[in-house]
């Protein structure tokens, strides 16, 4: 594409996470037709990584781990714990901003904002309010937070008061039709194209351009943009229109009543809900068609590495569970991972080792001309694109925090709950660890299936002892942390955040 690279020149770095999107539904994304040129050239440029797996289930660990090439329970990037991200610890965005980068984090994600520390050593930063997902009306939901000048002041401001908030929030994911007919309307009447009546939140594209221009050409660039079409709530987009989506119809998404047992989920739900979300990863892609060509017209394409990435994977009952942020099994934790390197040396590659999100940093840094901190755990992505990787990836869910709101919210269902999984997977095998009961289950290929609702059966105990074995370190690591800090605040702290 156009002019050479200019080796001479540092190489500007774009990191775009799509929020909650699983490998599998993004590998079957079709990208033909007009809008999907940038995603296609990205794509036929990359290096894929096909056994990328996400260190945890949620947004805050696994953001934590791809900014600083560590597991989160080597960052306490944890629930439990939930103190920002921790300015001790090397972070990609001041190690490049050292380097001479503008360095610039746009996110749909208010989790990933100077709230956890994630965005702070950005020289700008910008994220969105939850209510942006409930209602995508492109002319209201502007950025919040820019912080130019005083990346690390706090802005814990909410779009509603809190137990406003928690009560509409269950509303509408009782009803997520309200949501939807009123920011049709709404977008409708104020002009909006089809992309941004999708998307969750269209500023980030003109803002991310208004960065790149503003940038003196000879200054390299680090974007760093989260998409969140993807995570729910799912809300009908006029593009539903495949075979299965045809028969999809809106229906209840929460969560928390499916797992305090209040809500039955029906296969009917289930495949509508993967046919709205598989629509979602489909207009987050769009999007990145976008960036790509704001990239071209800036005129730093041919000198800049993208990784495209998810943080964690979404559920539909594959393995017991709905959404995410409860079991690391395929469905939650295995994320699309591509990687462009500017001098076209790996592109249209298939990687033959498992990845991780830990081992963005440490390549990214190399690819630059720096170090990566001593006190990394991530490894090269480029070793692994013909090797099989030496050490298994590993990766977590939590255990809900032990107070009282959350043992009335779900009920009888609040002790199998309260436990925290880790996992441990190399290129063929995978196994996952209930830590409470000692119980192992199978991860990866070769894993039956399981009925909606019920998990996986647990594996013969003498089966992959050797796997079993790395996890021992983790499993201590996390239960340190654990019996460190349990916080008086931690619910009102994730509410201020904008969960429940
Ligand atoms: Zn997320």
């Amino acid at each position: 594409m156009g002019s050479p690279v200019t080796p001479d020149r540092t190489p500007n770095v774009v990191i775009v996470v799509l929020d909650t999107a699983r490998a599998d539904f993004v590998a079957r994304v079709p990208l033909e037709g007009s809008g999907f040129e940038g995603v296609r050239t990205l794509k036929r440029e990359s290096l894929q990584f096909p056994r990328a797996i996400s260190p945890s289930t949620w947004t805050y660990p696994s953001h934590a781990s791809l900014f600083t090439g560590r597991y989160p329970w080597e960052n306490h990037a944890l629930l439990t714990e939930l103190a920002p991200l921790s300015p001790e610890i090397p972070h990609l965005a001041r190690l490049l901003r050292n380097g001479g980068f503008r360095t610039m984090a746009l996110s749909s994600n208010p989790v990933v904002s100077s709230w956890t520390g994630l965005t702070a050593p950005f020289e700008t930063a910008r994220w969105s309010q939850w209510w942006h997902l409930f209602l995508r009306i492109a002319a209201w939901a502007g950025p919040t937070g820019p912080n130019v000048g005083d990346p690390t002041r706090a802005s814990p401001k909410r779009a509603l008061p809190s137990d406003l908030f928690v009560i509409a929030k269950r509303l509408l994911l009782r009803h997520p039709g309200a949501a939807s007919l009123v920011s049709t309307l709404i977008s409708r009447a104020t002009g909006a194209s089809s992309l941004q009546r999708d998307s969750v939140d269209s500023w980030i594209e003109s803002a991310l351009r208004s960065d790149i221009v503003s940038t003196p050409r000879e200054t390299p660039i680090f974007a760093f943009v989260n998409l969140m079409e993807a995570h729910e709530p799912y809300l009908p987009s006029h593009r539903v229109d495949d075979e299965e989506g045809r028969s999809a119809r809106l229906c209840r998404q929460d969560r928390e009543a499916f797992l305090a047992d209040r809500w039955t989920i029906t296969p009917r739900e289930i495949r509508s809900l993967r046919a709205f979300y598989r629509d979602g990863i489909r207009t987050s892609l769009l999007r990145v068609s976008t960036i790509v060509q704001t990239l071209m017209d800036a005129g730093r394409w041919n000198n800049t590495i993208v990784v495209l990435t998810g943080d964690h994977g979404q559920e539909f009952c594959e393995e017991g569970g709905l959404f995410h942020g409860t079991y690391p099994g395929d469905a939650q934790v295995c994320v699309p991972l591509w990687l462009r390197v500017p001098d076209g040396t790996l592109s249209g590659g298939v990687a033959r080792g498992a990845a991780s999100l830990i081992d963005v940093l440490p390549t990214v840094l190399n690819m630059v001309g720096s170090s990566p901190p001593t006190r990394c755990t991530g490894r090269d992505l480029r070793s692994l694109a013909d090797k099989t990787r030496p050490d298994p990836v590993f990766s977590h869910s939590e255990q809900l925090p032990d107070d009282d709101g959350f043992r009335m919210r779900y009920g009888s269902q609040w002790i199998g709950l309260n436990r925290f999984w880790v996992a441990a997977r190399t290129e063929d095998r995978g196994i996952v660890l209930d830590t409470h009961r000692g119980i192992t289950f199978r991860a990866g290929r070769g894993r039956p299936p399981a009925a909606p609702g019920r998990r996986p059966d647990s594996m013969p105990s003498d089966e992959a002892d050797d796997l079993r074995g790395t996890l021992k370190p983790v499993d201590q690591a996390i239960r340190r942390i654990l019996n460190e800090s349990l916080p008086d605040s931690t619910e009102e702290r994730l509410r201020s955040w904008g969960y429940f």
